[in-house]
């Protein structure tokens, strides 16, 4: 009862005298729930009040019963799951919301039924008007060979076609999209890019890493109508999925002003962290934005950078070549042609107070992005910064201790992990492959983890980032008790990443990530206790309710009966 009548005072010191005479009581109480809060001082209690957009008391039934007033809601959790909202620390959001739209080309099983699919949805599309989207994976037909325009061109001779694999490093086009495009047997690679050819030299259709901005030149923007929809859709999507905070990976600008706009009419429902691209730097030195500046809904400056491509396209960026590709250690970005660019882009977001958010994927990737940031540290002295690399996938054993000692944030997505563990070892070979998605080493020697999905190239549900955490079992079920089951995280640690983790990736930790008294209340329900069932069922769990500053966001059907 101290906490309550501190929080009294705070209250009631304001302006509100009226109120002198009677304690302020809840909006909401959440009671019988088994409150996870992530909070190391009161872990686990019964009940939560929520007072505006703020969590005012956690503790027993009968503690926070004391904020019962006339008109407080309460809501019977039934002993189920309640913990802090989850904050999806690395997301494409709108790409996400577009994706949920778009031609669904992931768990085709065959090349074949990829063509099939994109043959329909053309029939569909008005003649001119791009087919985009897809996230297709070879890596999941049988031969898995790479698609040409040939399986495509016949079935769309008046759609272009731009479809793009599911992480985001290569796209296909078909004949009339390349025509569009003015990409030929003449055109020369750019610096970070591939144009697959055949053995004529001609395209194939296939455009890697920096090639796909050709192909992508080509493409109308989206209409601002047609932008807010896909937002709209993704905020929707998140609600559902308890996903109460995302981290905006290179939004567009046009992205952040819809996000300014859904503010201003109380509509977003999600909170955002926005870090645009790093050659957009100069955008927020001009306006002087510093990392995390804006209210509890819409934050910027942080800036997002790319040392490298991705693993499935082989042009993540290696010291030794790929063990199926001899010839061949990957691509490092266009951003890093030559590496002092980035280095100076970097040194001038830091000497502003920006946030560096860097892609890096292979070990030479992540080891050239760890040299840029000491020789800053050298240059600006040192200060909480709170670096991340993205991805952080593939480890140089030597590196693991730099990491540490700077601080640096491992910003992880473990769904990769259950999935490119299919195949990962085949391209990479055992002693690399042991300190790939290497979360239980990065919390062995200090390094911070935050949590995320990296949607729209995995799926945005938080039960299946728990699930490939807890069990690193590879969707093939070929690795049932892990893959490389050391590096497992036990579901305490995986929510705790996902939560607080991520809350500190962008300096939020005093203001959400656990369920504290004083913090927003950003919170979920869940359908079973994720802390004790068997790790193998986590990913069926389902959301019950999810609220976002004391507001419900979603309730499930069967939780409203
Ligand atoms: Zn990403």
């Amino acid at each position: 009862m101290k906490r309550r009548a501190q929080y009294a005072v705070v209250i009631l010191g304001s302006a509100l005298c009226v109120l002198a005479q009677t304690e302020p009581v809840a909006d909401t109480i959440v009671q019988n729930a088994h409150v996870w809060t992530v909070d190391s001082t009161l872990p686990e209690v019964e009940a939560v009040a929520i007072l505006g957009d703020r969590i005012v008391a956690v503790g027993s039934n009968q503690q926070v019963d004391a904020w019962r007033g006339p008109k407080t809601h309460v809501v019977d959790a039934a002993g189920k799951r309640l913990l802090p909202g989850f904050n999806d620390a690395h997301v494409h959001f709108t790409d996400g919301g577009a994706q949920l739209d778009s031609v669904e080309l992931n768990d085709a099983t065959s090349a074949q039924e990829f063509a099939r699919r994109i043959r329909e949805r053309a029939a569909k599309t008005a003649k001119g008007e791009w087919l985009l989207g897809g996230d297709w994976d070879e890596t999941k037909w049988s031969p898995a060979e790479l698609p040409t325009k040939e399986m495509i061109d016949a079935a769309t001779p008046d759609v272009p076609v731009a479809v793009n694999r599911y992480d985001g490093h290569m796209v296909l086009a078909n004949s009339l999209a390349l025509k569009l495009a003015g990409i030929t047997a003449q055109t020369a690679n750019p610096p970070g890019g591939v144009i697959v050819r055949d053995g004529q030299g001609n395209p194939t259709g296939g455009l890697k890493d920096a090639a796909q901005d050709l192909l992508f030149k080509a493409v109308p923007q989206l209409t601002h109508d047609q932008r807010r929809h896909a937002i709209e859709r993704a905020l929707g999507h998140a609600a559902s999925l308890g996903v109460t905070s995302v981290q905006h990976m290179n939004p567009e600008p046009a992205d952040v002003a819809i996000y300014s706009e859904l503010l201003e009419e109380g509509k977003l429902t999600t909170r955002i962290y926005a870090a645009p691209l790093i050659t957009q730097v100069d955008d927020q030195l001009k306006i002087g934005i510093r990392r995390a500046f804006g209210g509890p809904y819409l934050r910027i400056g942080g800036v997002k950078a790319y040392a490298d491509g991705s693993l499935g396209s082989a042009t993540a960026y290696f010291f030794e070549p790929f063990s199926d590709q001899p010839g061949n250690r990957g691509l490092l970005s266009d951003e890093m042609h030559p590496i002092s660019l980035m280095s100076d882009r970097m040194m001038r977001a830091d000497a502003a107070g920006l946030q560096l958010c860097t892609h890096a994927i292979g070990d030479a990737g992540i080891s050239a992005i760890l040299d840029i940031y000491a020789e800053i540290e050298k240059e600006h002295g040192s200060r909480d910064r709170r670096w991340r690399i993205e991805h952080a996938q593939h480890m140089a054993a030597k590196d693991f201790d730099r990491f540490a000692q700077m601080h640096v944030i491992a910003s992880v997505q473990p769904y990769h992990a259950i999935d490119d563990g299919r195949w990962a070892e085949r391209r990479i070979g055992h002693d690399r492959a042991s300190r790939t998605y290497a979360f239980r080493t990065f919390l062995d020697h200090g390094v911070r983890l935050a949590l995320g999905t990296d949607w729209n190239v995995a799926p945005l549900n938080p039960m299946l980032t728990l699930y490939a955490a807890t069990t690193r079992a590879t969707l093939d079920g070929k690795n049932p008790n892990g893959w490389f089951p050391k590096q497992k995280l036990t579901i305490k640690e995986a929510i705790e990443a996902y939560t607080m983790g991520s809350a500190y990736a962008e300096f939020q930790e005093n203001e959400k990530g656990s369920i504290t008294s004083g913090k927003l209340a950003d919170m979920v329900l869940l359908s079973d206790d994720v802390l004790t069932i068997d790790p193998v069922k986590i990913r069926d769990v389902k959301v019950l309710k999810t609220w976002v500053g004391g507001k419900l966001t979603y309730t499930a059907e069967a939780a409203s009966k």
